[in-house]
C-alpha cells in the first residue's frame, strides 16, 4: 500500500525561491577578483537569477545541455548554479587548476554549449579555443567597461545579457531525479571522471551538511566556503546556505591568509570552510601581525586530513572548534562529518583533540562498512582497518559517459579508495589513501599519520610521506619537507622519534623548496614517487 503524501519534487529552483521568500533580506556578499565588494539579499538574487534564467532559453539552452562555468565564488557563479539547474540544464563547474589538457578534455565530454568565465580566465580559455569547437558561446562574467579585449570568438558580456530580461520566469517543474550539475574528479590517474549529480542528490546532501549533524548553519551564521564552487559544489553551502539563509560571504580569487582574514573580519564570519593548505596560510598571517579571530567559532577542514598542531592552534590561540569533514566529488561530496557533541565539550582538551583528529561519524543516509582485499568487512573496533565501501542517496552510482564501472561493486557499493577504521560510536578515521599507505615488511605505514607528526614540529610548513623501494623491506617511508625556518633534518628526526613508533619512522628526510600540488590542492605524491623511487634502495632502516 502507498501512503496517501503528495508527490511533490523537490527542485533546486524552490532552494532560491524559499530563501527569497522568507529570508529575503539575509545577505550573499562576494568580492570580486579586484577587490570591490558586492552586496546584495537571496530576494535580489532571486530576480537576477531568473533574467539569467530567461536569457539561457534566449541563447538557445534546453533542459539536459551542459553549460560550462569557470569562475571564483562570487554571486554570479551562485546565479548560475541556480539558473542553469533551475530551466533543467546542467551546471558543468570547471576546475581552472585542472592542466588545459584536462580542461579541454572535460569541456568536449561534456558537450558544453555555452561557457560563463570570469575575466581572469579568458587566457586559458584562448590557449585551448581551438581544441573546444563544440562550443557556441563564451559569456564574460562583467560589466560591459571591464570587458577584456579576447580573441574568444562569440562573445557575450554577463551583466548586457541580463539587462534586458524580464524578471519574471516561472520554473519547469521535472521528476527530481534530473541531472542537476556536473563535476569531474581531479583525474591523478587516467582521463577525469564526470559525476552527475541530480536535483534530489544534491538537495538530499544540503539538507544532510547543513544541519546538526554537519555544518550547523542557521539565520544567524556567517558562512565563508573558502572550498571553491568549481569543485564539488563548494561542499553543498551555496544551497545549505540559501536552505536556512545564512548570510553567505564568497571570497572572489583572494585566497591568502591576508585578503581571506580582512573578509572574516569585515563580515564577521562565525563559519567557514577550506582545505588545511588555505588555513595554515590564515594562521601564519594572524601570527604575523598578532590578531585573533573573534567571531569564527568552527573551520571545516576537509580534503585532506587536518594535522593535530592546525586543530591545536586554533583551539588554544582562537578559541576555533575544527570539525574535520571527509568526501570526495562522487559524494556531492560529504559523507562523514565530525561535530562538536555535549561529549566532546567535557573532555579534557588533549582528549577532544585526538578525538577530532578522526574524519566523522556519516551524515544520516550515508551507510560505511571496511572490507579487506577478499571483501570480508572488518570490526568496527577503531584499530582494525580496510578499504572504506559507501552507499546513500547521494553517492555516484556510475561515472558520466563512462564504462569503467571497477569502483562501483555490483552490490551497491562504492569503493572509495581510501583506507579507514571505525570505532565502535561509529566514527571513522582515514588511515591512508590505498595507492599511498606503505607496506613494509607485513606492516602497513599511515603516510597521512607521519605527515601529521612532522608538521607538528616547528618551522616545517609542508610534509609529504611517499613509499620509496627498499630491498629489504619492499617499501619504506621517504618524507619530503619545505621549511620556513633553518633548520636541520635531524631536529624533525627527533621530534618523529619522540612521537612516533620506530618502525614508522621516515628513513630518509629531504628538505624541499616546493611540493607539487594538483588541481584540488592534495600533494602530487604520484609525481613525487617517480622522482624518488629509488632513492633508499639499499639503505637500512636508520
Ligand atoms: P578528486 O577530485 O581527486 O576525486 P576529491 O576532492 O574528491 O578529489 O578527494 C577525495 C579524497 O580526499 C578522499 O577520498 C580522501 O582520501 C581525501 N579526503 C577528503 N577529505 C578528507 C579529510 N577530511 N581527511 C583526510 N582525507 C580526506
Amino acid at each position: 500500500m502507498h501512503g496517501e503524501m503528495m508527490e511533490e519534487q523537490l527542485l533546486i529552483s524552490d532552494i532560491l525561491e524559499h530563501a527569497a521568500a522568507v529570508h529575503g533580506q539575509a545577505e550573499i556578499v562576494s568580492r570580486y577578483s579586484h577587490r570591490d565588494i558586492h552586496r546584495y539579499g537571496y530576494a535580489d538574487a532571486l530576480e537576477r537569477t531568473k533574467k539569467l534564467a530567461n536569457a539561457l532559453s534566449r541563447l538557445g539552452v534546453i533542459e539536459g545541455q551542459c553549460v560550462g562555468t569557470l569562475a571564483w565564488n562570487d554571486h554570479r557563479h551562485f546565479e548560475l548554479y541556480y539558473a542553469i539547474s533551475g530551466i533543467g540544464a546542467i551546471t558543468h563547474t570547471i576546475n581552472p587548476r585542472q592542466s588545459s589538457e584536462q580542461i579541454s578534455y572535460i569541456i568536449n565530454h561534456a558537450s558544453d554549449t555555452f561557457i560563463f568565465l570570469d575575466p581572469d580566465f579568458i587566457p586559458l580559455l584562448e590557449s585551448i579555443e581551438h581544441q573546444i569547437k563544440g562550443v557556441i558561446g563564451f559569456v564574460v562574467l562583467a560589466n560591459r567597461f571591464e570587458m577584456p579585449p579576447t580573441k574568444l570568438p562569440n562573445v557575450w558580456c554577463y551583466e548586457e545579457l541580463l539587462q534586458g530580461e524580464s524578471e519574471t520566469y516561472h520554473w519547469p517543474r521535472f521528476p527530481d531525479s534530473t541531472a542537476a550539475s556536473l563535476c569531474y574528479t581531479s583525474g591523478t590517474t587516467g582521463d577525469p571522471k564526470g559525476v552527475l549529480y541530480s536535483h534530489r542528490s544534491t538537495l538530499s546532501h544540503a539538507r544532510a551538511v547543513a544541519g546538526g549533524e554537519g555544518w550547523m548553519l542557521d539565520s544567524s551564521s556567517s558562512v565563508l566556503p573558502v572550498v571553491p564552487m568549481f569543485h564539488a559544489c563548494a561542499w553543498g553551502i551555496p544551497y545549505s546556505a540559501a536552505m536556512l539563509g545564512s548570510k553567505l560571504v564568497l571570497p572572489g580569487g583572494a585566497l591568502d591568509g591576508k585578503s581571506l582574514f580582512e573578509l572574516i573580519d569585515s563580515e564577521a564570519v562565525n563559519s567557514m570552510c577550506g582545505v588545511p593548505t588555505v588555513w595554515q596560510g590564515l594562521l601564519r598571517h594572524l601570527d604575523s601581525i598578532g590578531r585573533k579571530l573573534t567571531n569564527v567559532e568552527k573551520v571545516v577542514v576537509g580534503g585532506s586530513a587536518a594535522p593535530l598542531s592546525m586543530i591545536q592552534e586554533f583551539d588554544e590561540k582562537h578559541d576555533v572548534f575544527v570539525m574535520h569533514g571527509w568526501g570526495m566529488t562522487e559524494l556531492s561530496p560529504v559523507g562523514a562529518v565530525n561535530c562538536l557533541t555535549p561529549e566532546m565539550k567535557l573532555m579534557p582538551r588533549n582528549e577532544r583533540h585526538q578525538l577530532q583528529m578522526k574524519q566523522g561519524k556519516p551524515l544520516f543516509g550515508i551507510k560505511m562498512k571496511i572490507v579487506d582485499d577478499n571483501g570480508m568487512e572488518q570490526p568496527h573496533d577503531g584499530r582494525s582497518f580496510g578499504r572504506l565501501m559507501v552507499k546513500g542517496p547521494w553517492v555516484a552510482k556510475s561515472y558520466f559517459k563512462c564504462t569503467d564501472h571497477s569502483a562501483f561493486s555490483c552490490d551497491g557499493w562504492f569503493d572509495t579508495g581510501d583506507i579507514s577504521t571505525i570505532d565502535s560510536s561509529g566514527y571513522m578515521q582515514i588511515v591512508d589513501r590505498a595507492k599511498d599507505v606503505i607496506k613494509s615488511g607485513g606492516e602497513w605505514i599511515s603516510s597521512i599519520e607521519i605527515e601529521n607528526a612532522a608538521l607538528g614540529c616547528d618551522g616545517v610548513t609542508e610534509a609529504c610521506v611517499i613509499a620509496a623501494t627498499h630491498d629489504k623491506w619492499g617499501e619504506r617511508p621517504l618524507l619530503l619537507i619545505t621549511v620556513n625556518k633553518l633548520r636541520s633534518e635531524k631536529t624533525v628526526q627527533q621530534h618523529l622519534a619522540n612521537v612516533l613508533p620506530k618502525i614508522w619512522l621516515p628513513d630518509a628526510i629531504i628538505i624541499v623548496e616546493t611540493l607539487p600540488h594538483n588541481a584540488t590542492g592534495k600533494l602530487l605524491k604520484q609525481e613525487l614517487r617517480k622522482t624518488y623511487q629509488n632513492y633508499l634502495i639499499s639503505d637500512e632502516i636508520a
